[in-house]
């Protein structure tokens, strides 16, 4: 990858080894990094210079995180990962329900941090470009998305529409995790949204009609405390 081809990724996180192992992961697979230690820097550097994706931090010393988001959503839909730190699953789901993209929980991996900004550029270029698949594919599972056709192997999965409805909005986040809000506004409506038994008893049937072992999903995961997430490699 040429340095005029590389995405750009900007960096807003505080505490400077972080910050420091986040870039060289990145550098070392061709991404371009800038980096920052504020939000307020943060705002002017994705106003000045548009990256192709965000990692950011919820706890800065000059404002929250989530100020963050809410300022860039004003006028862009660049991906945004945040970073957060384990056991605040509350403060993820916020920042997810205010239009982040996906998070990592500290301390991650690079194979991590890798694998979640792949999912968020591949997001952005086909929501740019609108060539997104017709036919959804992961491991076995197959979803035809014009014949409303989801298949395991060779055998056809019979779904409700209610179920069909549920996999097709974790289809159209594939990769990413999506929240318990999320869902339930997208698939019964924003009346709905406290109702979390209605996705524990549909997320259930789902998963025994698409997965082998319904307990250890391979397709549909859990994340705790968080929401669910279609894997899509
Ligand atoms: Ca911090």
């Amino acid at each position: 990858m040429s340095t005029q081809d590389a995405a750009k990724i900007l960096v807003i996180e505080d505490e400077s080894p972080i910050r420091k192992f986040i870039r060289l992961s990145l550098e070392s697979h061709g991404y371009d990094v800038s980096e920052v230690s504020t939000a307020a820097a943060g705002i002017g550097h994705a106003m000045a210079e548009p990256p192709d994706a965000v990692i950011l931090d919820l706890g800065l010393p000059d404002q929250d995180g989530l100020e963050v988001i809410s300022r860039i959503r004003e006028w862009s839909r660049v991906p945004i990962i945040v970073v957060s730190a384990r056991g605040r699953e509350a403060d993820k789901v916020v920042a997810l329900d205010s239009g982040a993209d996906d998070y990592l929980t500290k301390p991650f991996s690079v194979g991590e941090l890798l694998a979640r900004l792949r999912v968020a550029l591949r997001h952005s270029a086909s929501i740019a470009t609108s060539t997104a698949d017709s036919v959804f594919r992961v491991g076995e599972l197959s979803v035809d998305l014009c014949r409303r056709e989801v298949t395991i192997g060779d055998e056809s999965i019979h779904l409700t529409p209610t179920e069909y409805r549920l996999l097709l909005v974790l289809v159209s986040h594939a990769g990413k995790v999506v929240t318990h809000r999320q869902l339930l506004k997208e698939v019964w409506g924003p009346d709905s949204v406290y109702e979390n038994q209605y996705l524990r008893v549909y997320m259930g049937q789902l998963r025994r009609k698409i997965e082998h072992d319904a307990a250890r999903p391979r397709y549909l995961k859990t994340e705790a405390g968080v929401g669910y997430r279609l894997m899509d490699e």
